[in-house]
């Protein structure tokens, strides 16, 4: 039977583990609290400072999660409808701010590496594009003389993550649909994001179900790779990470769901730095929640002069919120 936040018991072993609520430290604001509240149809603003980061469900002996409580509703809800981006950060360019951190996209850099008709798709999301840039480029270079081959859809969009945190569901189902027409033949999809990997691995099922599109979605759900665990199991490559002391490497929370778990493939490659970002909903950086919240990690840091993730919302994060050094980076910028 499917379960709901009234199967929470209590127990508050998921307490400790909530960024939320370590940093709010109020009841409302830990799992059990939003269980308690929901169950009863109480509104409340900490449903807002829900991170998703679903480490309540990790922990939680029943794998209750609250977001997946939430999502049920506000899916059933019609949301708001914003104009239709295909490419998130392209609004970075616009900021002061971001024009810092935004890099400009050249296809050419990749197209002697990719196919009209490849053996495996390659997601090419926001962060991708406009973030870490050498990342992909190094994939290409490093993996171009194995038996499988790249392709690439340069009309490929948002994950729809962005139109998660405004509550823009008709917005975030376009996205969907989007990824269903692009990735239509049954191949692997792989993802350099943790948040894009979660989206269409838990996100769009949850979002599509008991709809005609149900089963598509969780079909599309089973063949998405993270690109770690791709190069691991499909193309037979045992990588290595450069190991220096000063390279921080932080292990995003999309990546640590049952669903998406990326621990066993990792765990003997890396020492990861498990802690939240502070999450990059859109709604919670108009209040200045993340600025408030790197207290929190910050002295993860000392004597650090890189910290390498794996995510563009972390990524986003870590880029708004530190002076250099540290320089930020992906993981695929360090693989041997
Ligand atoms: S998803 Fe994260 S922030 Fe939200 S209730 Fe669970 S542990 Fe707390
Ligand atoms: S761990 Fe699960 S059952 Fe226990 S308080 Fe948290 S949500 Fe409730």
């Amino acid at each position: 039977m499917k379960k709901g936040p009234e199967n929470c018991v209590r127990c508050g072993k998921c307490l400790p583990s909530c960024p939320s609520y370590q940093f709010f430290l109020k009841e409302s604001y830990s799992p059990r609290g939003r269980n308690f509240l929901f169950s009863k149809d109480l509104a409340s603003q900490s449903y807002e400072f829900c991170l998703y980061c679903e480490r309540c469900r990790s922990i939680c002996p029943h794998k209750l999660s609250f977001p997946e409580f939430y999502w049920d509703k506000l899916f059933s809800e019609k949301g708001i409808s914003l104009p239709y981006l295909k490419d998130s950060l392209s609004l970075l360019s616009l900021l002061p701010q971001g024009s810092r951190i935004f890099k400009k996209w050249e296809v050419k850099e990749i197209l002697p590496f990719t196919r009209t008709q490849g053996d495996y798709y390659i997601y090419l999301s926001c962060g991708l594009k406009h973030l870490y840039p050498e990342s992909l480029h190094k994939f290409l270079k490093t993996f171009s003389q194995t038996k499988l081959h790249p392709q690439i859809s340069m009309e490929q969009d948002c994950c729809g993550i962005l139109y998660l945190s405004l509550r823009a569901i008709h917005n975030l189902k376009k996205c969907a649909l989007n990824k269903l027409r692009i990735f239509s033949e049954k191949k692997p999809v792989i993802t350099f994001c943790a948040t894009c990997f979660w989206v269409l691995k838990k996100v769009y099922p949850k979002l599509f179900e008991n709809t005609d599109k149900e089963k598509d979605f969780k079909e599309l759900s089973e063949r998405t790779y993270f690109f770690t665990e791709f190069i691991i199991e499909k193309i037979h490559y045992t990588f290595k990470l450069e190991n220096k002391s000063k390279i921080l490497y932080h292990f995003p929370c999309h990546l640590k769901d049952p669903l998406t778990s990326q621990e066993k493939y990792l765990k003997n490659i890396i020492d990861l730095r498990d802690f939240c970002c502070g999450s990059a909903k859109a709604t919670l950086w108009i209040r200045g929640f993340q600025e408030k919240y790197s207290s929190h990690w910050k002295r993860e840091l000392i004597g650090k002069d890189t910290i390498a993730t794996a995510c563009t919302g972390c990524y986003l994060n870590f880029s708004f919120l530190l002076k250099r050094p540290p320089q930020i980076k992906h993981w695929m910028e360090f693989i041997k």
